[in-house]
This record gives structure tokens, sequence and C-alpha cells, in this order.
């Protein structure tokens, strides 16, 4: 059983981070109840939620919380896909939103000092002024240092350059009882021990508050190029995918899209594609120190492509044109999102795309559902878009969600059955968080869960931290 916040409580709270920092008018706190996740569970709202403005507040917090066996849910920007900053069990949201410093730009280990609560833009922001660059992008800029850690963030630009993971250095993490550790450091390789920092990250919040980290960055690639390559059918699109690899052509960025939701994508902002042939598309972004390279590169994606089925290849080679393209690919989401159910996450090894996605279109005719998948194919990570709608005549045609949400629950179990029987996982960049723990089993084997909950129970022996996420 939990502990309750009473009025002495929240007068310590008072006295640790200030009375502006600590809200418990409900108007207030129901703010903190939920995330991006479209679907969202009723009456989660926490008692409190804290800002604290520093480390040592994060501590005394956790020190009072643990005392009291009060749960804390850390909470960056909210962006989060899976409910993890959802407070289950009422107790604390704690929010980094006030420890957003960008701390130090370490030229000569081209490495950066922040606190968990600078978001991805204003982080951006800083590094590039400086004429730095940092790969990861995670498709909202408002996600912050914390939570990206903290879900393993990766977007795009994985297939070349990997996920949050490859670029977290140090970290200062605030474990359940207070106690403040530093694992890692500015450090290239290190063999000391377990690898702390590795087990903060993922860890969804449930196992300490990261507070501080230490980032990778490095030069910026000077030269971009944008491709779209359309085909006839998603089929012809995907088995392109690995030939790119096998050639030794690594891209910075592979999406592929359906000409369904690029279309509703240029309608909700009125800008246009370059091209509306065919009916999947293959966003293809190089990179490269040079223009000569990356000429070349662009020529044998499309020697390739055009081999095999691509009905052409359109290259956006200005800035403006490509923002325009990235704009509309990223803003899809947004134009979809009113009758998104669930975002699928599935990531399959990387030759496995082709054979995933035949068993989506299998399982949307079997269900007779609209389910477009669109994604960073590259990498293998795959969001099938379980949708309350129809698609039909360039519109969305919204279901009710109780006609079909027997048929939506099929099929997400056939797609992580698929994925599993592949040797992919259930998650590959938006963690388990509340809304995919009873898949888990789906993924990882019953030793795998008995060891994570092993790790939880030396780290959280009261089961403070983030209580009700992944397990
Ligand atoms: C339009 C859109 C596009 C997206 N595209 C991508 C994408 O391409 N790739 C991708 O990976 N994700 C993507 N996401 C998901 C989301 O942006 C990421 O999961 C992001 O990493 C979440 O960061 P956040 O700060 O918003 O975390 P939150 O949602 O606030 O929290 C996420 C988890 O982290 C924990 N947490 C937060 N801060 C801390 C901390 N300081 N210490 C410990 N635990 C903490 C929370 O408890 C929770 O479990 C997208 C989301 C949206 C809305």
């Amino acid at each position: 059983m939990y502990g309750k916040i009473d009025g002495e409580i929240i007068n310590r709270l008072v006295a640790i981070s200030g009375e502006n920092n600590v809200l418990t008018c409900r108007e207030e706190v129901c703010g903190y109840a939920r995330d991006e996740y479209v679907c969202q569970l009723e009456g989660c709202a926490p008692e409190a939620v804290v800002r604290p403005g520093s480390v040592e507040e994060v501590s005394a917090i956790l020190k009072l919380a643990s005392e009291n066996r009060i749960p804390v849910t850390p909470r960056g920007g909210g962006t989060g896909l899976a409910g993890g900053c959802v407070p289950v069990h009422g107790g604390i949201v704690l929010t980094m939103q006030r420890m957003n410093r960008f701390i130090e730009l370490d030229r000569k280990n081209q490495m950066a000092v922040v606190e968990a609560g600078i978001t991805l833009g204003e982080f951006i922001q800083a590094v590039e002024k400086e004429g730095f660059y940092f790969p990861p992008h995670p498709g909202d800029e408002g996600a912050m240092f914390g939570g990206m850690i903290a879900t393993n963030a990766g977007g795009s630009r994985a297939v070349k350059y990997g996920s949050i993971r490859n670029y977290i250095r140090g970290l200062e993490v605030v474990l359940a009882d207070g106690q403040v550790i530093h694992p890692g450091g500015k450090l290239i390789k290190n063999s000391t021990g377990y690898n702390l920092v590795n087990l903060f990250i993922g860890s969804e919040g449930t196992l300490g508050v990261i507070t501080r980290a230490i980032v990778q960055v490095m030069s910026r690639p000077t030269f971009l190029r944008t491709m779209v390559i359309p085909f006839g059918s998603i089929e012809q699109a995907i088995d392109n995918v690995p030939l790119f690899f096998e050639k030794g052509i690594v891209p910075m960025a592979v999406e592929f899209v359906g000409l369904d939701v690029i279309s509703l994508s240029e309608k909700h902002l009125n800008l246009t594609w370059p091209t509306h042939q065919g009916e999947v598309h293959l966003m293809v972004i190089v990179d490269s120190p040079s223009e000569d390279d990356l000429s070349r590169l662009t020529d044998q994606i499309a020697d390739v492509v055009l081999e095999n089925g691509a009905i052409d290849v359109f290259v956006a080679d200005t800035p403006a044109k490509q923002s325009e393209v990235l704009k509309i690919r990223s803003e899809i989401y947004e134009a979809i999102k009113k009758e998104t159910v669930d975002i699928l996450d599935i990531c399959v090894p990387r030759s496995e795309i082709p054979g995933h996605v035949r068993k989506i279109q299998e399982v949307a005719r079997k269900y007779d559902l609209w389910i477009p998948v669109f994604g960073h194919a590259g990498d293998g990570n795959v969001h099938s878009h379980l949708m309350k709608a129809k698609y039909e005549n360039g519109q969305m045609v919204p279901i009710s969600l109780d006609e079909v949400s027997q048929r939506l629950e099929a099929a997400r179990m056939e797609l992580f059955q698929d994925a599993a029987s592949r040797g992919g996982v259930i998650s590959g960049e938006h963690g388990i968080g509340l809304f995919k723990k009873k898949y888990l089993p789906l993924s990882l084997e019953a030793a795998q869960i008995e060891v994570m909950k092993k790790i939880k129970q030396a780290l959280d022996p009261l089961g403070i931290l983030n209580p009700g996420k992944i397990f």
C-alpha cells in the first residue's frame, strides 16, 4: 500500500522546492495526468506536482517519498507514446522543466553537459550555434533529455547514427532513497564494472531520476540531400531497402510513406509533396561532408531503385525543398492523430522488414481495417497505425471505436506475434510504459523479465519509482 500525501507532506515539499513549485490544485495537476498516447486512462491525476530546481531538491523529494512510501513519477516533455509518465498510483509527479540548463560544451571532447529538463529543440539550437551536430531526432522537439534517455529514443536518423544510447556517456541519477550517483563520464571507453549508464537508459523512470547527462556531439555533416522515390506497391518499396545496405550504401534515413497519409498531411499543411505517382514512396536522406560524394550516393541509390521497380526518382537538393518534404512527412501524425488508436512501434531485424510489412497488409485485409504504415524502414522500426477510420476517396472516414476495438486488438496481437516470430520486439523506441506491458512476454523470455524485476527490486525495494510501468 502506498502512503497518501497529507498537509504535512505538502509543507515539507514546499520547504524543499518553494510554494510556487508545488502544485496541488485539481485543475493544475490534471494537466500532468497524460502523455501523447492517443487513448488515455481515466482517473490518473497525481496528488501533487513538484518542479524541483536542483539535484539536491530531487534528492530531498525522493528521500521524503521513500520515508512515506509515496509514488514518484518522473516527467519530461510528456511527448511519450506509451503512457510512461502517467501517474497510475497518484502520488507525486516530478516534472523536470526547471532543470533545463545547458551547462557546458566541451569542444576538446566533443561532449555537452546538460540538465535533464532541457528540450531537444533547445539542445539542437545550442549545439548547432557552436558548429556541432546531434544526430538522434525523435519527432517531437518538446521531448526533454531525461525523457529521451529514459525511453532510449530513436528517430529516423538511427539507421546511420544509432539511438540516444549511442550518445550518452555519463549520467547523474538520483536513486529511490535519495542517494545521488554519477555513472560514466566524458569517456569513449569504459569497462569498469557493470555499465550502469546503459542500465538507466531505457529504464522509463522506474530505477532512478536522471538529473544530468554527458552527451556526445559530433561535427556537422555539411551536405544533405533528400530523395523521394515512388513505387507501385508497398512490397516493391520495402524490398528495395535491404538492397541499399547490401551495396554498402548507408543513408542517414530511409522512411516509407503511403500516398494516403501523404495526401492527408499535404491537406493539413497546405503544402505539396514532390510527386503523386504510385502508391508508396521511399524518402531517403543522405549526408556527407563532400558534395561529390553526395552525388555519388544519390546516383547509386537511383540505379538500385530504378532497376528494382521504382517509377521515378525525385531529388530535393535545396534546403527549402528539403524542409518542405520533411515537414509533410513529420506532420503525418498530426494529420491522422484524431482517428489513431495506437501507433505500434515494432522493431524487426532489417532483413525481416518486407515480411513484416506483408503481414501488416494481410492483417489489414483479414480484419477489414485501414492500417497506414510509415516509419523508419531502414532500421527495422515499423510504425503501423491502428485506426478507427477508413480511408476512402482521399478522406479519413471515422468509425466508432466500439465497432473496431476487438478487431484492432486481434490485429495488434497478430502483429506482435509476427514480430516475435521474426526475432523482433514490441518496442524499438517508444518504450513499454503503461500501454504495452501486458504484451511484454511476447518479446522477452520469462527469465529475462525475472532478471529485470530483480534489478527493480534491488534499486527500488519500496516500488515508489514510476509504479505500474513496464511489468
Ligand atoms: C509527434 C511525435 C513524434 C515522435 N517521434 C518519435 C521518434 O521518431 N522516435 C522516438 O523515439 N520517439 C518519438 N516520439 C515519442 C517521444 O517524443 C519520445 O518517447 C521521447 O523520448 C519522450 O520524451 P519526453 O521528455 O516527452 O518524456 P515523457 O513522455 O515525459 O516521459 C517518458 C518516460 O521517461 C520517464 N522520464 C522522463 N524524464 C525522466 C527523468 N528525468 N528521469 C527518469 N525518467 C524520466 C517518464 O517517467 C516516462 O516513463 C514522438 C512523439 C510525438 C508526439
